[in-house]
């Protein structure tokens, strides 16, 4: 097999972590890049030594050189989490501009192939149900989620625009809610949140009435779908990637509790502005194109996770 020279940015992360570990195992030299502004050491600890393994600390929204020729990039650096990307609003639209921009320059003098991490965001809170590529999206481009969603769509016309003005080799995945170990216990997001209130025993916070949905996707099921993405020729996307399976908020929360066996009880908060009522992908080109689809189920998905929180939580305990 070829060993490919890969850059992962926001290699770091939750996804981006999980990447590198797949891309080291099945025989690559990778190139990790973060400025750890939500991605850990922790995630990544395993592969510091690793031979295959570099780690550029950087921050996209300046520009940079690799030395080494690169075959591949992945561009995942950005804040995923609402609470996350709402802390540094501009920040967040410059990674997805500006770090964009210089990613995408990065790939046009390497002739590298690049797949742009998008999300389902693009399609704001959607009048059509469930999502196809070619919606457009009803996106607010002046509230408090817009530094994300309309920096992600400006970040895919930057890509498009690179690929027929440049000719970049691009290819584009609108990422669907991911879940599963290395999610970062305190970055916000709904899955994270639930699991550890419900392992402490924490009330369970519902945002809005709880029947908003959303559709969940096991991060391994999503590596394979963003790998298989990256290696298909002449399909540049952009690609829904998640699980068709839509679930209310509420049904979330009793299955966390549920399966944890939990003691929490259930509180209701305020619902987020813009935040969107209902989300589930169609999945029909991903599974036409790339014969990808999830194949694990959310409560299988949900005890690895648990799992891994819990094991997190033990080795907190042990180390005081
Ligand atoms: P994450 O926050 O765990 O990872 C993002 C990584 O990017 C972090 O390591 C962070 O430190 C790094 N980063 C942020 N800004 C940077 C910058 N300016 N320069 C360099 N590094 C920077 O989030 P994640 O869930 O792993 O998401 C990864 C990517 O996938 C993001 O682009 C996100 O928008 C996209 N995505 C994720 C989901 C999901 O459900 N996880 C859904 C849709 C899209
Ligand atoms: N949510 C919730 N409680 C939480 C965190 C999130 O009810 O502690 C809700 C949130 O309002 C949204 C859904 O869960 O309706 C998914 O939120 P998340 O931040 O995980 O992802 P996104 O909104 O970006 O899809």
């Amino acid at each position: 097999m070829y060993m490919k020279k890969i850059l992962i940015t926001g290699g770091a992360g939750f996804l981006g972590s999980h990447l590198c570990r797949y891309l080291i195992n099945v025989g690559h030299q990778i190139f990790c890049l973060d400025n750890f502004s939500t991605g850990s050491y922790n995630n990544i600890k395993n592969l510091l030594n690793h031979p295959r393994f570099s780690l550029v600390k950087h921050d996209i929204t300046k520009e940079f050189h690799i030395d080494d020729p690169i075959d591949e990039i992945y561009n995942l650096a950005s804040p995923a989490s609402p609470i996350q990307y709402q802390i540094d609003p501009v920040k967040t639209l410059q990674t997805n501009v500006i770090g964009m921009n210089h990613v995408l320059e990065l790939a046009k003098k390497k002739k590298a192939r690049i797949l742009q991490a998008s999300t389902s965001e693009v399609y704001g809170d959607p009048m059509i149900h469930p999502q196809l590529e070619d919606y457009w999206g009803n996106v607010n481009p002046i509230g408090i989620r817009s530094c994300y969603d309309e920096g992600k769509r400006c970040a895919e016309t930057l890509c498009f625009d690179y690929y027929r003005q440049y000719n970049v080799e691009i290819r584009v995945v609108r990422i669907f809610n991911t879940y599963g170990p290395f999610m970062s216990p305190n970055d916000g997001r709904v899955i994270s949140n639930f699991i550890v209130q419900a392992l402490s025993g924490k009330p369970i916070t519902i945002y809005g009435d709880g029947l908003q949905t959303r559709s969940f996707c096991y991060v391994d099921d999503m590596i394979l779908g963003m790998v298989a993405m990256m290696e298909k020729n002449e399909l540049v996307g952009p690609v829904n990637i998640g699980n068709p399976t839509e679930n209310t908020i509420t049904e979330i929360a009793e299955t966390i509790v549920s399966l944890t066996d939990s003691s929490s009880g259930i509180i209701y908060e305020k619902l987020p502005e813009d935040d969107p009522k209902k989300r589930m992908p169609d999945i029909s080109l991903a599974r036409m194109n790339l014969d990808w689809y999830p194949k694990i189920s959310l409560q299988d998905g949900l005890n690895k996770t648990i799992a891994y929180f819990k094991h997190e939580d033990e080795k907190k305990n042990n180390a005081v």
